[in-house]
């Protein structure tokens, strides 16, 4: 199997999180086990350190790029020596070197990103022709790279090989979406068949990523948890609706860790060696941590922190939750590295103002000190709000380190609290606590402080470093995933591109039914449904028309929220029916329906405490589709 990945990150070339580890070894890891793999990342201005490595392979291939054309010449290196995993770097300087920050903005903003990530897209799937690679898979990652997937289904939906690729788009954090308004999407030169509802947009703005969502053949995100936990709104970010019509597509593949970069027996970053048979060396990291921050050793647990220092990642709740205990407890000390929102760096920065013998803040992104922090402490504090993976987890139970984890995501899949049974049969790794307050965090540290003060800890370091968290497992899951999605794909897998065509183009898959344009404002009422694969039946429907309106406005407006909506599945030979609850707001809906069965569709809607009505009716694919007419409707 072929497989190219499309990634904004992938270390030792670029990273900002997670994400650039997963770019750089899971393309390795696929490879060792017999895959042909191979990376596309933009060449950054912080990729020409790594000059010396690289080849230019290509002078100029030339790409879109905000309504002209811009060339890139392509460059490559490679990931790994063994397997050789070739990864192409796409150069423009105009458009990826023009800051030296990966994504050239202030953080939480995406500044031009939809033009940059566009030209991307784009971009990678000329290097895909290019290269002559022809990938079986597209594994896109993340908002920066999943609008390959509607170009494929666009633009390129006639090219012979690309059309054949399956696509499998991978969510590593949902609160990244890559939202736009449409006019700028429209500047960057998006195609027009792009830019409506049910495609890129999500309530009349841009979203690449639900773009992506909405028309690939596989769809991961990165622990079973947070794959439960994004089709509820507390962490679907407004998504929610979108990945529920995917939720049969939906997996959930813990991330591995880059075991070779983070081996506590081989790491020439920290002072010295140890692993789970042979530990002593982790008291000298210790000792190591607590000089390099200059604080005295009192004998007290010591506890590290590495994140981006950002809501997500719940540090901010230090302020509160450790006052009282250092005042109780002079001889714990904490260390903190990471850099992010000013915010919370100030915040952090006063803590360790007032707490001088025990706190200690190390506001900059240091890989090297990174490893000194994970090796060094006793425990580690990872209080994320939400946490799709988390790989900082993993690092610091490989390094002997329990991490103090809040119960979400990936956390939940991966550390197994200490209470009296997880102790008593000797599998726990770390304590987890469930509500995301300053109070549940004080509490878990307290927690921890009381395990040291009876050495149970060791315990658990030890257990946590003979874990194994590396890339192969992950990479297996992956290898299912692609079947999975290139199955879709070959049985002619239906997009929302082909489910509403563009009048000027025929669908090109012959037994969908004909169907009528929908204008980017449809100021009707109009239900469509077609069969997306033999089972999962697409269900759209517009309520923009006058009866609509009309119905709408004899409904008194204190009760429109109360409004719901059901998507009423009639199986044909036996007019026995399921109904599905999609809400008030959801305007499309992947049904689960049973393969070789005809169904019928209707649309009805639902108030409290009144009969459903009957809103719109479906025609059957084997008949020619008639748009309800709204007569017919009112
Ligand atoms: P996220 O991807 O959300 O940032 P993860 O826990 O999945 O969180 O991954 C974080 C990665 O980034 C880890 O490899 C961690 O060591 C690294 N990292 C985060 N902040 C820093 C920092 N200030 N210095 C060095 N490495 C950091």
């Amino acid at each position: 199997m072929r497989v190219l990945h499309i990634t904004s990150e992938a270390v030792p070339f670029a990273k900002t999180g997670g994400l650039g580890d997963v770019g750089g070894a899971l393309p390795v890891a696929t490879a060792e086990l017999g895959m042909t793999t191979a990376v596309v990342l933009p060449y950054y201005s912080k990729v020409r350190k790594h000059a010396a490595s690289l080849m230019r392979v290509l002078g100029s291939v030339e790409c879109p790029y905000a309504g002209g054309s811009r060339p890139f010449s392509l460059w490559q290196g490679f990931l790994s020596k063994s397997p050789r995993v070739p990864i192409w770097f796409v150069r423009n300087e105009g458009v990826f070197e023009t800051s030296d920050d990966l994504y050239g903005t202030e953080p939480g903003s995406y500044g031009d990103g939809h033009t940059r990530f566009l030209y991307f897209a784009e971009a990678a799937i000329r290097v895909a022709k290019a290269t002559g690679f022809r990938p079986d898979v597209f594994h896109l990652h993340d908002w920066q790279a999943s609008l390959v997937a509607p170009l494929l289904r666009t633009r390129w939906k006639h090219d012979a090989d690309l059309s054949k690729a399956a696509t499998l788009l991978t969510i590593h954090n949902l609160a990244y979406q890559g939202d736009f308004s449409v006019d700028d999407l429209r500047a960057a030169g998006i195609p027009q068949e792009l830019l409506r509802e049910g495609r890129l947009l999500v309530n009349g703005r841009g979203n690449l990523l639900a773009g992506g969502i909405r028309m690939v053949d596989g769809l991961t995100t990165v622990s079973r948890t947070y794959a439960r936990e994004i089709l509820r709104a507390e962490f679907g970010n407004g998504l929610e609706g979108v990945i529920a019509t995917r939720e049969g597509l939906l997996d959930g593949i813990v991330n591995g860790l880059d075991v070779d970069a983070w081996n506590p027996q081989t790491d020439r970053k920290i002072a010295a060696r140890y692993s789970a048979e042979a530990p002593e060396g982790k008291v000298a990291c210790r000792s190591a941590l607590l000089a390099a921050y200059g604080l005295k050793d009192r004998g007290g647990p010591v506890f590290g922190a590495v994140a981006r220092l950002v809501a997500q990642k719940g540090l901010d709740l230090l302020s509160t939750s450790l006052p009282a205990v250092l005042r109780e407890r002079p001889d714990v000390r904490v260390v903190v590295l990471g850099t992010g929102d000013r915010s919370v760096e100030r915040a952090l920065l006063a803590l360790a103002r007032t707490f001088p013998d025990n706190v200690a803040v190390d506001l900059r992104f240091d890989d090297g000190r990174a490893h000194v922090v994970e090796a060094g402490a006793d425990f580690f504090l990872m209080p994320s709000r939400f946490e799709p993976c988390g790989l900082n987890q993993l690092i610091s139970m490989r390094y002997g380190t329990p991490p103090i984890v809040r119960a979400t995501g990936g956390l939940v899949d991966t550390v197994i609290d200490a209470n009296a049974e997880h102790l008593g049969d000797g599998t726990a790794t770390g304590i987890l606590f469930r509500d995301a307050t300053a109070a549940a965090l004080e509490a878990a540290i307290r927690r921890a402080i009381d395990l040291h003060d009876r050495g149970l800890h060791v315990a658990m370091s030890l257990e946590g470093m003979r874990g194994d968290w590396s890339w192969t497992r992950s990479a297996r899951d992956y290898a299912s995933a692609y079947a999975r999605a290139r199955e879709r794909r070959a049985g002619g897998s239906l997009h929302l591109a082909d489910v509403l065509p563009t009048t000027s183009e025929e669908p090109t898959t012959p037994w969908l039914p004909p169907l009528v344009e929908i204008p980017d404002h449809h100021p009707r009422d109009v239900l469509w449904a077609v069969p997306r694969d033999p089972w999962t039946l697409y269900a759209c429907w517009e309520l923009g028309g006058d009866a609509s309106r009309r119905r709408l406005a004899a409904i008194d407006p204190s009760r429109r929220d109360d409004i719901r909506y059901i998507l009423r599945l009639i199986e044909r030979a036996t007019r026995t029916f399921h109904d599905i609850d999609v809400g008030g707001l959801a305007k499309e809906w992947m049904a689960d329906v049973e393969p070789g069965r005809g169904y019928d569709v209707e649309l009805l809607m639902r108030l409290p405490g009144e009969s459903d009505r009957l809103l719109l009716a479906w025609a059957p694919p084997d008949q020619p589709p008639v748009p309800p007419s709204e007569a017919a409707i009112a």
